[in-house]
C-alpha cells in the first residue's frame, strides 16, 4: 500500500484478538460486509479458525462485546471471491434476530473508520454496485423472492455476479438484519462528520481574571487608579474619565484601601 496502514491494521474500536495462523496477504477493503453467525456464542473463532479454515476480521457480539481477529490490511476467509477486498464482520445472531443497538453502533463505528482511513466508499452496497456497507447476501445464489430494484432482500448475486459463497440459499445475513443496513449507515455519517461522536468535554470556564486595571471611590473625596503594582490617587474628572472608558470600577472599603497601599507602590 502506498499511504502507511492506520494503527498496524488494528481497530481502535475492537479489542485484538488475534487468530492463530491467519493470512499475511493483502487485503484492500472496497466494501464492509455484514454477515450473521447463526448461532448463540461469544464467538465463533479464536484462537484457531472456524469450519473450513473460515475467519472473519472482526465478531461483534450480541452485548456489544468487539473482537478483531486480522488485521484489516489483511485478508479473511468469510466471502470467498469478495476475500481481499472486504473487511468482513460476523454478528451474533439467529434467523429472525434483528442486531442490537450496540451491534448497530458497532457497525456505524467500523464503517464510519474504513470511509476515513481506508478510502472505502461512503454508500450503500446496490445490487449494481457491491462497494461501500454490503451484506453477505449480495454474493450468494439462491431464490431470495422476486426482485425487485426496491427491495434490498430481494438482491443476490443473481444480479450482482458476485460469489461470496459456496453455499446455495444462505440467507446471510437475514432479512431482519438487512433492514438495518439504513440504521447502519445513518449513524454512521454521523460518525463521519463527527456529529454522533461522544462530544467533548465542556471546557472548565476560565478562571476569571482579575482586571489588570480598575478605579475605586471611597471615603467622601478620594479617588484611586489601583493597577497590577501601583495605586495612584486621581481627581474625581480621572476617575470619571475611566469609568466611561469602561475601565472597571468598584466601592473599596477604607480599610481594603489602606492594605492596597501598604502593599502596592503608592502614588499620586
Ligand atoms: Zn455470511
Amino acid at each position: 500500500m502506498s499511504k502507511p496502514v492506520p494503527n498496524g491494521g488494528r481497530y481502535p474500536g475492537a479489542d485484538w484478538d488475534p487468530i492463530k495462523g491467519r493470512s499475511t496477504r493483502v487485503n484492500r477493503p472496497v466494501r464492509m460486509t455484514v454477515h450473521i453467525t447463526a448461532v448463540r456464542a461469544n464467538d465463533i473463532y479464536g484462537p484457531g479458525k472456524g469450519p473450513s479454515g473460515t475467519y472473519a476480521h472482526l465478531h461483534n457480539s450480541r452485548d456489544g462485546d468487539f473482537r478483531q481477529h486480522q488485521e484489516l490490511h489483511h485478508r479473511t476467509y468469510a466471502d470467498l471471491d469478495g476475500n481481499g477486498k472486504t473487511v468482513s464482520v460476523e454478528n451474533e445472531g439467529r434467523e429472525g434476530d434483528s442486531l442490537t443497538a450496540d451491534q448497530v453502533d458497532n457497525l456505524a463505528r467500523l464503517f464510519a473508520y474504513l470511509v476515513t482511513e481506508y478510502d472505502v466508499p461512503n454508500r450503500i452496497a446496490t445490487w449494481k454496485d457491491t462497494r461501500g456497507l454490503a451484506w453477505h447476501r449480495l454474493g450468494v445464489s439462491g431464490n431470495f423472492g422476486r426482485f425487485s430494484t426496491k427491495d434490498r432482500r430481494t438482491w443476490s448475486a443473481a444480479q450482482t455476479g458476485e460469489r461470496w459463497t459456496e453455499d446455495r440459499g444462505k440467507t446471510c445475513p437475514t432479512n431482519r438484519v438487512i433492514d438495518q443496513i439504513d440504521d447502519i449507515f445513518n449513524l454512521a455519517q454521523r460518525y463521519i462528520t463527527g456529529k454522533g461522536a461522544t462530544p467533548a468535554p465542556t471546557p472548565e470556564p476560565a478562571p476569571r481574571k482579575a482586571p489588570t486595571m480598575y478605579v475605586t471611590k471611597y471615603g467622601r473625596n478620594a479617588w484611586r487608579l489601583i493597577t497590577g503594582d501601583y495605586i495612584i490617587a486621581i481627581p474625581e474628572a480621572d476617575y470619571n474619565a475611566f469609568v466611561k472608558a469602561g475601565v472597571p470600577h468598584e466601592t473599596l472599603t477604607n480599610e481594603l484601601i489602606k492594605t492596597l497601599e501598604a502593599h502596592l507602590k503608592f502614588g499620586a
